[in-house]
């Protein structure tokens, strides 16, 4: 007997809904295209049991006629194309004419529509495969109501989560269509209260401000680039490097003002902020992309959430640089500001006390956190309380140190300021944002390895009083001799001295507290790993470890103190070096406790 039997038309659409109904938000995204797509400005929400129990959407479109509201339910119904060929130039988020279709097989689905002169309105009423029309006031535009989802699908049903989290998918769908559409005014009521209310707005950076709260709607900056000869621009706002999130929710890309997921654009971005907020962390970003619809193709999903970019490198690039310079743009300022604001006193001490916190203000009997409530906030510390450890000398050499004027006071406040050393390992700057931490170490290797970079082949030497003997194997001397002109670049002049010993006459003058016999050992076992790559390739790789090297040999050390002017001269160095997010070997420079988060922490703020 005949096992094959023909679905009817109904059950098949119920089955092919899945391709695009699988979650309530994806509803939400399809209608919201459609009201973008009639032209409507105005766009009200409501969302009840996290879209499971009500979606309804409100616009102020063009509006259906009788035909087109009868029709709209049909497979592969579209006012949008008619051909394929057609897609290469869209300019509209539907072309399939499958949204409506599938919705109404899963829901029960009530429209009113009116176009801008008809004179009455309509309601179409389609369930079960059946469709209603009946004439009815109603304002201009359409309003769709989208009730008990998957009803009639019991196994699709099961596979719906909370309502919290159904909730939280919509309001990102929401939140990218707002981000897409500044100017479009939009409202979104969740179980009968009002989330958002967006009116229009003229930049995505203000578009934050109404979607997101105020404290990140502080720390987002603007970008914006072009690469006219590509044919992309891109513009919107991205968290600074003191603002991140544990999960990547907050990052939205826009391709042509469609919200779509595609990893190589969140790989670039990443990238930008590489070394620069803690691994693990996810910035905040709304990025919108434009580009000649010729370039991309968005016929890769069923949801359209996808894209495939003919040049998917050119756009990578461009996020990641213009990324980076923001942020570097935006530190540069911070740092800056932070050394700009304080000096020290003429008469202050050069060696005092080492900072003591004195406990005696939490020794009192306080049981109830709450007692902190009403305690005044400190005032900025004042230069009395900073005090630093007996000052041993550091092995901090530099030569111009001390003739550089010390930077003027602007203000006699004195926020904004280094205002200490801790574990003597990182420099303590106060901001407005938070305490900001230096790894000294990492930021004084990070200035060297530049000044190192940029001063190749001039570096001031001195001849060592007591040159330096390094025993090694014959053989390792037979493999270092070719290259001793390397090191002599670096301001390390090695010479041979018998047939297992070679000789350091001079050396830089930054490493002359330096290890240089461990230097050259270790520059031996690069040579003789990397033999046996071309000459290019070896010089270069071997200049970078040098030069990192002896940036790492002679930057200040974790543990060793610091004076206040040595500290604000470091900050100083630090805001005019390239790089500055990380040191040579990749580790970041400075770590942002932010106020925020001490405040929560105090329960100050919640
Ligand atoms: P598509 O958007 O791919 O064309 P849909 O199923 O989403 O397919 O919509 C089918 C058609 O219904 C659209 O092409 C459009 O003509 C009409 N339509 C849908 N929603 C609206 C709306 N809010 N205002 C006016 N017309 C609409
Ligand atoms: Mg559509």
């Amino acid at each position: 007997m005949a096992k094959i039997k023909q679905l009817s038309t109904h059950e098949a659409q119920k089955i092919a809904a899945g391709q695009v109904v699988e979650r309530p938000a994806n509803i939400v995204k399809e209608l919201l295209e459609n009201a973008l797509d009639a032209g409507a400005d105005a766009i009200s929400l409501y969302i009840e049991d996290g879209g499971k129990e009500l979606i309804r959407i409100v616009d102020n479109g063009c509006g259906m006629d009788k035909d087109d509201a009868q029709l709209c339910f049909a497979k592969h119904a579209t006012s949008k194309i008619a051909s394929v060929d057609e897609l290469t130039s869209l300019t509209t988020f539907g072309f399939r004419g499958e949204a409506l279709a599938s919705i109404a097989a899963v829901s029960k689905v009530t429209l009113l529509t009116k176009e801008t002169d008809a004179l009455e309105g309509l309601k179409v009423i389609a369930q079960e495969g059946e469709i209603t029309v009946e004439p009815i006031g109603c304002p201009q535009g359409t309003d769709i109501i989208v009730r008990d989802l998957f009803y009639n699908v019991p196994a699709r049903a099961k596979f719906l989560k909370k309502r919290e989290t159904e909730t939280r998918h919509i309001i990102q769908a929401i939140q990218s269509m707002a981000f897409a559409y500044p100017h479009l005014h939009l409202q979104l009521y969740v179980d009968g209260k009002q989330l958002f209310n967006c009116p229009s707005q003229e930049t995505m950076i203000q578009r934050t401000a109404q979607l997101w709260d105020a404290s990140t709607a502080k720390h987002m900056m603007p970008i914006e680039a072009t690469r006219s000869d590509k044919g992309i621009s891109l513009c919107g706002a991205i968290s600074n490097h003191q603002w991140f999130r544990y999960d990547r929710s907050g990052i939205f890309f826009l391709v042509n003002n469609r919200w779509v997921s595609n990893n190589g654009l969140s790989r670039a971005l990443l990238k930008g902020y590489n070394n620069v907020i803690p691994s693990g962390r996810y910035p905040m970003a709304a990025i919108s992309i434009m580009i000649n619809p010729a370039l991309i193709d968005v016929n890769t999903h069923p949801k359209k959430q996808e894209i495939t970019f003919a040049h998917p490198r050119t756009i990578e690039q461009l996020i990641q640089e213009t990324v980076r310079a923001a942020l570097e743009s935006h530190v540069s300022k911070q740092i800056k500001k932070d050394v700009s604001f304080y000096q020290p006193s003429q008469t202050m001490p050069q060696s005092v006390e080492s900072v003591s916190f004195t406990p005696a203000a939490f020794a009192s009997d306080v049981k109830d956190i709450s007692a902190f409530d009403d305690m005044p906030i400190p005032e900025p510390r004042t230069e009395k309380s900073i005090s630093f450890a007996p000052t041993t000398q550091p092995s901090f050499v530099r030569p111009q140190e001390t003739a550089q004027p010390m930077p003027i006071i602007e203000t006699p406040e004195q926020m904004h300021a280094v205002i200490g050393q801790f574990a003597k390992t990182y420099i303590l700057i106060e901001q407005e944002e938070g305490l900001y931490l230096v790894d000294q170490h990492a930021a004084h290797e990070r200035i060297l390895y530049e000044q190192f970079s940029k001063n190749f082949q001039d570096i001031p030497t001195i001849n060592l009083m007591f040159p330096q003997l390094i025993n090694c194997s014959q053989e390792d001397r037979t493999l270092i001799e070719p290259h001793l002109e390397l090191f002599a670049q670096h301001g390390i002049t090695i010479e041979p001295f018998s047939k297992e010993q070679l000789i350091i006459q001079s050396t830089p003058v930054h490493l002359k507290n330096a290890p240089l016999q461990e230097i050259v050992r270790t520059a031996i076992g690069w040579i003789k790993e990397l033999q046996h790559v071309d000459t290019e390739q070896f010089h270069k790789t071997i200049h970078d470890k040098l030069r990192a090297q002896m940036a790492c040999k002679a930057a200040v050390k974790a543990g060793d103190v610091l004076t206040l002017s040595q500290m604000q001269e470091l900050m100083k160095d630090l805001h005019n070096s390239p790089n500055r997010f990380s040191c040579p070997h990749g580790r970041p420079t400075g770590w942002m406790l932010s106020l925020h988060d001490i405040e929560k922490t105090f329960r100050r703020k919640t």
